[in-house]
């Protein structure tokens, strides 16, 4: 029975961080000052305590600064905002990144939208998301982003492929399909209103799965020699599955993310990749 070569997100990660170490240092030198990545944490949630932790510590190894600010779960939405508006005219923050979800969902749209679009390193800005949408040079949204990196480093094609993305949410599965796009793959976006899911994802070449669901996509679900990539992250007992049913998919496609350690290592790389460009922009 074949066995898919695991794409190994830690250690393609490693190597992006190596590169960008370099432009952090170059900035440095010409500039006379670090690149400045603000990390905002609202409330006590537990995952997002360890992804902020995570981004802090890319900030590290890469050599940028990072200000991390945490408010408490009972912060208001207008301090919010002033600390947003604050951290958009200072000179040495180049990124903003709010840890999402606040404890009150309902202020993430304005909280996001307040961000400054040449500061919003995570690309969810509805500027950053139409010049997505029209191939314009943008912050794109670091998962998808870290996603079409994992493709191309399997050294397969991706022009001319059947593409197919399973989620349609505005943070993974509708810029990862604009991407995907934007390299010339022809696209089908899948979501929970889909009739004949299976039908559709047993025709892609490249599988994008992000719902949201613990080991969702079985093997019959899936195309002999595909690439999958598997951006879900379910926490059961301690422990992290990914969207799609690793042991049965990996004897099926070509590739495969395991998780952990194939899209989540990536995403806070892109991250740092986006300040390093927001700093490099010279827009302010
Ligand atoms: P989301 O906002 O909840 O969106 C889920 C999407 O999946 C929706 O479009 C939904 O369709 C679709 N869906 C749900 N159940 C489905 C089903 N049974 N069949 C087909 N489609 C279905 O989630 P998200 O923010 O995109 O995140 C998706 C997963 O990725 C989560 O596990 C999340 O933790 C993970 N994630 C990982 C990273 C990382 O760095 N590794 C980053 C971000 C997210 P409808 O639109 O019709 O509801």
């Amino acid at each position: 029975m074949n066995k898919s070569e695991i794409i190994d997100g830690k250690k393609l990660s490693g190597e992006i961080r190596l590169q960008l170490k370099v432009q952090a240092e170059k900035f440095e030198k010409e500039f006379g000052r670090k690149i400045g990545l603000a990390v905002v944490l609202v409330g006590e949630n537990a995952a997002s305590k360890i992804y902020v932790a995570n981004k802090i510590k890319a900030c590290e190894e890469v050599g940028l600064k990072s200000f991390a600010y945490y408010l408490p779960e009972t912060a208001e939405k207008n301090e919010i905002l002033e600390l947003v508006d604050t951290l958009n005219a200072d000179k040495n923050v180049d990124g903003i990144l709010i840890q999402l979800p606040l404890p009150d969902k309902s202020f993430e749209k304005e909280v996001l939208a307040r961000v400054s679009p040449d500061k919003d390193v995570d690309g969810f800005h509805a500027v950053n998301a139409g010049n997505l949408l029209l191939g314009n040079d943008n912050l794109s949204a670091c998962t998808p982003s870290g996603v079409i990196e994992l493709i191309k480093s399997t050294g397969c094609k991706i022009s001319g492929k059947h593409a197919v993305v399973l989620g349609r949410s505005n943070i993974v599965g509708k810029p990862a399909a604009m991407l995907l796009l934007q390299n010339d793959a022809t696209v089908t976006i899948c979501h929970s209103k889909t009739e004949h899911l299976s039908d559709i994802t047993s025709q892609a070449d490249i599988l994008v799965v992000a719902i949201g669901k613990k080991e969702f996509v079985k093997k019959d679900m899936v195309k002999k020699g595909a690439i999958v990539i598997d951006v879900g992250m379910n926490r059961e007992n301690g422990k992290l599955y990914g969207d799609v049913a690793f042991d049965e998919v990996s004897q099926k496609a070509s590739y495969i993310t395991p998780v952990p350690g194939g899209v989540g290592p990536m995403t806070i790389t892109m991250l740092m990749n986006n300040t390093i460009k927001a700093a490099m922009s010279g827009k302010r």
